[in-house]
């Protein structure tokens, strides 16, 4: 029974030693090899036959050097010692590794009678762990890279935050500056023109007339450009308050009316019954309507027709607004980029008119900032119809502002 199962042992021992490529030596204390096993093919694929009288230095010269650490295991003083990661060369000249596990060899007296030096082939886990310290280099190489470019695009960040802020700088007080001359412009031409006293020669009241146009033009460009400026940096207040959108409306087109009578445009509001009033800022959404209204009347033909249709919108506390034409439309790729600034559509030549492309981010721009959103519908050639939403007046905010 004893006798078996030592020899399973031995046989169990073979066995790992023969699928994990381990050979072994047994030395004397001299180093001298005693006794050879394991398996030994592979180790000896570059020529050198193990056996009995070698050194222990001639199967591993990597051991030269660990001289103290195999004395103190001849002396009892270390049980054992490893080096790991050890690379040969085979006579191919390929890499190979081994790990090197050296024990103290005792006799039953318990006296050390040499060193058991075993040699493992560990290429595959070798090369699996350096593949392992290369990635891990280039990551962290590339962790580097992506760090130095992170440094360059946060100060290329940098520098065109400053050159946004310069510019807006540089437009708002371009264009407050040209506001003071430019008003003073319009009310000497308004002057001029409305004077009883000095009635204007034919030919020069039609030159003051059009400098009249031309200025309220470039006020109006002017103004645009500061409410760019001011919707940018987050410097627009409202004043909300309790509006009949109708009524608001109604003066809104009144103004226009001279430029819808020009066209022989029919215009009219289409309201729900029991509409509730809105809450927003008066001047603001003048403004919001101004601007859709004189965008329907500029791109629409001659005798269109203009329609605001103000209803319930499905989502609660929300009225809708819709301004539709049926003038030249926008195409259909140049739907996304309307309302970004001095985007003009495509078929904008069909209008022969100026324009500058800030109107309708603006407008957005206002209705969300009121709590509501802009979407368009739009066909070339049928027409188009922006529809706003704003918030209802539920009559809390007054309560709350008492
Ligand atoms: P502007 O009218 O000064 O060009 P806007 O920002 O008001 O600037 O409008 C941007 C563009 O949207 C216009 O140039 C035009 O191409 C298009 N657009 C706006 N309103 C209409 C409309 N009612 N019908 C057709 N196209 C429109």
């Amino acid at each position: 029974m004893v006798e078996s199962v030592f020899m399973l042992h031995t046989l169990v021992a073979q066995l790992i030693l023969q699928e994990r490529n381990i050979a072994y030596v047994v030395t004397n204390r001299a180093l001298i090899l005693q006794q050879v096993g394991g398996k030994l093919d592979w180790l000896e694929d570059d020529g050198k036959k193990l056996a009995a009288g070698l050194s222990l230095f001639e199967v591993s010269p990597e051991l030269i050097g660990c001289e103290e650490e195999l004395q103190a295991l001849l002396s009892g003083a270390l049980p054992s010692f490893q080096l790991q990661w050890v690379n040969r060369e085979n006579r191919n000249g390929e890499l190979f590794y081994v790990t090197l596990n050296n024990y103290a060899y005792k006799a039953n007296t318990g006296d050390v009678k040499g060193i058991l030096h075993m040699v493992e082939d560990v290429t595959s886990a070798g090369e699996a762990n350096q593949r392992l310290t290369q990635q891990r280099n280039e990551m962290i190489l590339l962790h580097q890279q992506l760090k130095g470019a992170n440094l360059k695009l946060e100060a290329a960040n940098a520098e065109l935050r400053a050159l946004d802020e310069l510019k807006s700088k540089f437009v708002s007080i371009a264009a407050h500056e040209l506001r003071t001359p430019l008003a003073s412009i319009l009310g000497y031409v308004d002057f001029m023109l409305n004077d009883p006293l000095t009635a204007l020669h034919p030919d020069h009241q039609t030159g003051v007339d059009i400098i009249g146009k031309s200025t309220k033009r470039l006020l109006a460009i002017t103004n645009n450009l500061l409410d760019v400026t001011r919707i940018e940096a987050g410097r627009v207040e409202l004043t909300l308050e309790s509006l009949d959108l109708t009524n608001l409306i109604e003066e809104v087109a009144l103004h226009l009316h001279p430029e819808i009578e020009q066209k022989q445009h029919t215009f009219r509001i289409e309201k729900q019954p029991d509409l509730p009033r809105a809450l927003c800022d008066e001047t603001r959404t003048a403004q919001i309507f101004g601007n859709l209204l004189s965008n329907a009347i500029k791109y629409t033909p001659a005798q269109g027709q203009i329609t605001v249709n103000l209803h319930h919108s499905s989502q609660e506390g929300m009225i809708i607004a819709a301004v539709t034409d049926n003038g030249i439309g926008i195409p259909a790729k140049d739907l996304q980029n309307i309302g970004k600034n001095f985007f003009r559509a495509s078929n904008v030549h069909l209008s022969r008119t100026s324009g500058t492309g800030l109107g309708l981010g603006i407008t957005r721009s206002l209705v969300e900032l009121q709590g509501g959103r802009m979407w368009i519908d739009s066909t070339p050639g049928v027409g188009s119809t922006f529809s706003l939403t704003f918030p209802v007046d539920d009559g809390l905010f007054a309560h709350h502002s008492q």
